[in-house]
């Protein structure tokens, strides 16, 4: 298997490194922190893109979460922000990561159209939250692209998925639009021009599958 789902960042110019050296106490420090981290960027690896957004319907192997966001924000001055966050494991999952840190508050006096594009669906935690964040903002939107449904035959995630939706949340799959989207807005391209989406054989068929299972959970 060429392609793991996580390949080592690149480290930089060994800078660190050697203030590391000069710095035991610093050294320490990090080694102690925990197996988990939130990466947050602009664009992300292809490879990552490849692998973590394909819709499959086996999803083996694929334990972290991306989330690619837009947030438009209307005021006085109207703003777009992008960027996306990745997740591994357990703690904080990207979703919540969002509401922590990159929309950790919402002003009355503006509005905000947020879009996400994520990997999977929430887990039942997250959409509790995104429900709980959104109830009481009715200036804030959500509309959640989700390129597999995660555990939907659970109950737990039924019930949370409902909750979303009652919360004002638009839930959607992904259509083979919304990837080459992805890929286009939120995918490193290599320098030049950008390469061409290339749809996976079973991309539109996926689509449909999910689709079908959330029209029936959300029926
Ligand atoms: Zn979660």
């Amino acid at each position: 298997m060429a392609e793991k789902d996580t390949p080592a960042p690149a480290p930089e110019n060994g800078e660190g490194e050697a203030e590391d050296a000069e710095d035991p106490e610093k050294k320490k420090e990090l080694v102690e922190l925990p197996p988990f981290e939130i990466v947050t960027g602009e664009r992300l690896p292809a490879s990552f893109f490849k692998f973590q957004f394909r819709n499959v319907e086996y999803s083996s192997g694929r334990n972290k979460t991306f989330l690619c966001y837009v947030v438009e924000t209307q005021g006085k001055e109207n703003q777009t922000a992008r960027g996306y966050l990745e997740d591994e494991h357990a703690a904080a999952h990207a979703e919540e990561a969002f509401f922590n840190s990159i929309l950790p508050a919402c002003d009355q006096a503006l509005k905000y159209n947020v879009t996400w594009y994520v990997s999977s669906s929430p887990c039942a935690a997250c959409a509790d939250r995104i429900a709980d964040t959104l109830a009481p903002h009715p200036n804030l939107r959500l509309l959640l692209l989700v390129g597999r449904l995660f555990m939907w035959e659970e109950p737990e995630i039924q019930a949370a998925l409902k909750k979303l939706k009652a919360a004002g949340c638009k839930l959607r799959i992904m259509k083979p639009q919304d990837f080459e989207y992805v890929w286009q807005n939120f995918v490193e391209q290599e320098e030049g021009e950008a390469k061409a989406f290339v749809p996976w054989e079973d991309i539109q068929e996926n689509f449909l599958y999910y689709e079908e299972k959330l029209a029936e959970v959300l029926h």
